[in-house]
């Protein structure tokens, strides 16, 4: 059942209980008050027909010292004629209760007579024939008689009003809920118009259109709904692009590397078919041979670069407090030898929380990019100060420089500027990747400074330690 068709439902059960307990309280309350008056009318009317009796007793002529049945029928008969327009109903009993005088149509039913005591007005209702009377009963002293005088007085249009005020209602009710459900059926389709609309953008979201934003009609809790649906939906469009992105990267990386594989294995397996089916004089042989040795080079280069790319990104990192002069010494006594070109060292001293040997690492791709892109006779400079909290290590050279286009992408893996020259030094284009990747870990970039011509500045920035 549609969630508005419940919601008519429920408001028209609710509305038909409300109405009807309502209704007949109500009604029933009007039949009371009225059944009550009628009845405070019979009691009154039972006290004048006593009085009207005693007196019509004592102006019985004196030679009767006693108060004759006959005479109690006289005046009973002329009581019951006496009411104006209707002839009124009584019964009139003696001291043992036995019946004197009843009018016609009288209930011979005595429960009420046997109760009727001096002094107390008795009353019950009766419902003989289809009809309702209330019946009285009171005490009659008349001369020295003590008798007993009852009356009926019909109240049957009193309980046929009830009959017709609950036929009133419950048509009254009948109309109210054909009109209500009406109006509630409109009302209810208005209340749930956010949730067709959040129905509708669902759907666009499984059809794949997840930039599609849910209208927002109302500022109330459905608003707020429509509000966090399209907020959920947005992150999740962002979350897609980026899994996208990933996907995209990791292909790229696969399309990379087999294109890397493939290059020197087809000259390691074209060398060496060369060397097993043909006879070479020993020039050629050792041609073909140290061919195969720098391809099988280079490949152990790049499989061994790609191992400390995952190795890093699984890796559980435990930096620690370290004295950077540890690091800057150890750059110094490596590039101490190198003819070619110059390295210096300059630093300030400072203290970083890292890990070692992935730093080392870092500082000595950069070290070495520099000097690959650097021309023989010119300085690479290694630097480190402390600065915004902690320390800036950079690596300058005044090599060949980077295009600024070239700048975002020569961090990827696999991409090499220039694929011959970077070749030609064992390079596969994985050494910055696996900077970034130490840098992340650290919570850190690394940062492109290049003029081409010029030459270049690789700078990162590391947390500083704590101060011994
Ligand atoms: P490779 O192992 O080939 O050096 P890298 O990831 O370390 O791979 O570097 C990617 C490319 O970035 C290199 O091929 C090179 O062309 C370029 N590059 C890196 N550092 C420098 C630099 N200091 N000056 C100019 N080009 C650079």
């Amino acid at each position: 059942m549609k969630f508005s068709y419940k919601i008519l439902l429920c408001s028209l059960i609710t509305m038909a209980a409300a109405f009807g307990i309502g209704g007949y309280f109500f009604v029933n309350d009007v039949f009371k008050a009225s059944l009550e008056r009628e009845i405070k009318q019979a009691t009154d009317d039972s006290s004048i027909m006593k009085f009207a009796f005693e007196t019509a007793a004592l102006n019985i002529p004196s030679k009767y010292d006693m108060l004759q049945n006959s005479v109690i029928g006289e005046i009973g008969a002329n009581l019951e004629n006496s009411g104006q327009g209707s002839r009124r109903l009584l019964r009139l009993s003696d001291e043992n209760r036995e019946v004197l005088y009843a009018s016609e149509g009288f209930v011979e039913d005595t429960a009420l007579l046997a109760d009727i005591e001096d002094q107390v007005r008795a009353y019950q209702i009766i419902h003989p024939d289809q009809h309702y009377y209330v019946q009285t009963g009171i005490m009659v002293n008349a001369l020295d008689r003590a008798l007993y005088l009852e009356t009926m007085k019909d109240v049957t249009e009193v309980y046929a009003e009830r009959t017709r005020g609950f036929a009133v209602y419950r048509g009254l009710m009948l109309l109210i809920l054909v009109c209500s459900s009406v109006v509630m059926y409109f009302f209810s389709y208005w209340l749930t118009k956010p949730i067709r609309i959040l129905t509708q953008a669902t759907k666009k979201m499984i059809a794949g259109d997840y930039s599609y934003q849910a209208e927002q009609i109302s500022n109330d809790e459905m608003g707020q709904l429509t509000t966090d649906f399209n907020h959920m939906a947005k992150v999740v469009e962002e979350n897609i692009h980026k899994l996208e992105e990933e996907l995209r990267a990791r292909e790229d990386f696969i399309a990379a590397f087999s294109h890397e594989l493939k290059t020197p294995l087809t000259a390691v397996i074209g060398y060496a078919d060369m060397l097993r089916s043909r006879k070479l004089d020993d020039e050629k042989q050792f041609l073909s041979a140290n061919y195969i040795y720098t391809e099988g080079k280079r490949l152990e280069t790049m499989s061994l670069r790609l191992l400390d790319i995952i190795v890093t990104k699984r890796y559980q990192h435990e930096p620690q407090d370290m004295d950077v002069a540890e690091l800057f010494c150890y750059l110094q006594d490596f590039y101490a030898e190198k003819k070619d070109i110059e390295v210096t060292v300059r630093y300030e001293p400072g203290r970083v929380r890292a890990e070692g040997n992935l730093l080392k690492s870092v500082l000595l791709n950069l070290t070495d990019n520099a000097c690959k892109a650097s021309d023989p006779g010119s300085t690479v400079e290694i630097t480190g100060e402390n600065r915004d909290g902690g320390y800036w290590f950079a690596v300058r050279d005044q090599g060949t420089g980077i295009m600024p286009e070239e700048c975002r992408k020569i961090t990827e893996a696999f991409y090499m500027v220039d694929k011959s020259r970077s070749r030609s030094h064992n390079g596969a284009g994985l050494g910055l990747a696996l900077c970034v990747e130490i840098l992340n870990l650290h919570g850190s970039s690394l940062e492109i400074e290049s003029t081409p011509g010029e030459g270049s500045c690789f700078r990162f920035f590391i947390a500083g330690g704590k101060h011994l």
